[in-house]
């Protein structure tokens, strides 16, 4: 099978950290609220989590450690050498991540990903408005793979997913070959075709040709 496109996640498969809002809720002070609402909302109701959290706990706060984090975010290993192997193998690529679209925008510029989705955090001179776009709920990422394969006229059966979560496990099931990467979820290490336990991201090439 020759594959025309890879689906990746962002938190954890590109970047370390396998939760940026957790991640961020340590840097606004917010973490243990945080931290329960998400065991409580992120599966059953994400418009809940979203109002509780960016709409109370996070309005009003000062974006700067919001901003540093996407700016130190560190790469997993090997995500470089991945990107522009892909390239030259003539691979498409995309990311579909519940995590930041900023996060998102400097993946996509600085490895050249050909198509990004993501959720925004609202910020207005310098604050947290306490407003969310969130295309990607829980479980709402198949969507917009269909919809890059439309465009770029790629079965999904061409298509190989990468993930680290449950939310990665819609999409692992429609595509013609899923990796588990780095991942704590058995859900989705039972529905993958391959997992990889290697922090490396270069070991999904050898998947690829
Ligand atoms: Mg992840």
């Amino acid at each position: 099978m020759t594959y025309k496109l890879v689906c990746f996640d962002m938190d954890g498969v590109l970047f370390e950290g396998n939760n940026f809002w957790l991640r961020l809720h340590k840097a606004l002070g917010t973490y243990e609220e945080g931290k329960e609402l998400t065991e409580k909302y992120l599966k059953t109701d994400y418009a809940k989590l979203v109002k509780e959290v960016v709409g109370r706990l996070w309005k009003g706060k000062n974006a700067d450690p919001y901003f540093d984090l996407v700016a130190s975010t560190e790469y997993i290993f090997g995500v470089k050498d991945t990107f522009s192997e892909l390239k030259k193998r003539g691979i498409k690529t995309v990311i579909i991540s519940s995590g930041p679209k900023h996060l998102v925008e400097r993946a996509r510029d600085e490895l050249g990903v050909d198509y990004v989705f993501s959720n925004n955090l609202m910020v207005s001179n310098g604050i947290i408005t306490g407003e969310f776009d969130w295309p990607i709920g829980f479980g709402s990422k198949a969507k917009f793979l269909k919809e890059v394969c439309d465009k770029e006229n790629v079965l999904l059966s061409e298509v190989v997913s990468v993930g680290d979560n449950d939310n990665d496990v819609e999409k692992a099931k429609l595509v013609g070959f899923s990796i588990a990467f780095n991942s704590g979820s058995d859900e989705l290490r039972s529905v993958c075709d391959v997992e990889i336990k290697k922090k490396d991201l270069r070991e999904i090439l050898p998947y690829l040709s």
